[in-house]
């Protein structure tokens, strides 16, 4: 995570401005139904601790999210799976105690799409456009060029350069005071081709 971000079950609501599309929309859809599918899950708590947010912070997380279940519920069917996504529980992958990793674009691009009622994958590709246009929108993009470039680049399955477009529009002015300023060299402004790379890109320009 970046220097000094102190990241709790509380803050992320707040922390959730930062989020690319894909985490954006299952922080929404757990919100608007206290429920995520199992691989909404996964992919999610993986970007989460990813982010440094901490085992028992992530379960607060997760618990309070699902308020319409009861703590037994709660216990015996989901607990153990982010218990296990931390490397708490479990065997193989687990070995090293660290858990998994946190989802590339890659792996959420083109590994398990999302079925009827799932809510992870990647909406630049996993959407029909008029669904990621409401989603790019509720994000902040209102510009019509900056939609349409969106539009364009789904046409060509060009989905990095989608989310990668909307990054840099709704980065505008930090990227480049960032730039005036060399606090940020190009380099640093690569292409991003990681969920944990949007995030922490976004929350370091928005506190320059
Ligand atoms: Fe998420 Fe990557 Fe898709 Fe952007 S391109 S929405 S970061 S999976």
């Amino acid at each position: 995570a970046p220097d000094g971000i102190q990241f709790t079950a509380a803050n992320v609501d707040s922390l959730s401005q930062h989020f690319p599309a894909c985490m954006s929309h299952l922080h929404r859809s757990l919100r608007r139904d206290a429920h995520l599918k199992h691989y909404g899950r996964l992919q999610y708590t993986l970007f989460l601790k990813g982010l440094g947010l901490n085992l028992e912070e992530c379960l607060v997380f997760w618990r309070s999210a699902f308020h319409k279940i009861t703590d037994d519920t709660f216990n015996k069917e989901y607990r153990y799976n982010v218990r296990h996504a931390y490397g708490d529980v479990g065997g193989d992958t687990n070995r090293r105690g660290s858990g998994y990793s946190p989802f590339s674009c890659q792996k959420i691009l083109t590994e398990h799409p999302p079925g009827p009622g799932e809510a992870h994958g990647c909406p630049y590709r996993h959407f029909d456009l008029e669904n990621l246009t409401a989603l790019v929108q509720a994000m902040g993009v209102t510009d019509r060029s900056v939609l349409q470039g969106v539009k364009e680049d789904k046409d060509h399955q060009k989905y990095h350069m989608a989310c990668n477009r909307v990054f840099e529009h709704l980065h505008k002015a930090e990227i480049k005071k960032a730039k005036d300023e060399g606090v940020m060299t190009s380099n640093q402004l690569e292409t991003l081709v990681h969920p944990n790379d949007y995030f922490k890109r976004s929350y370091i320009l928005k506190n320059l």
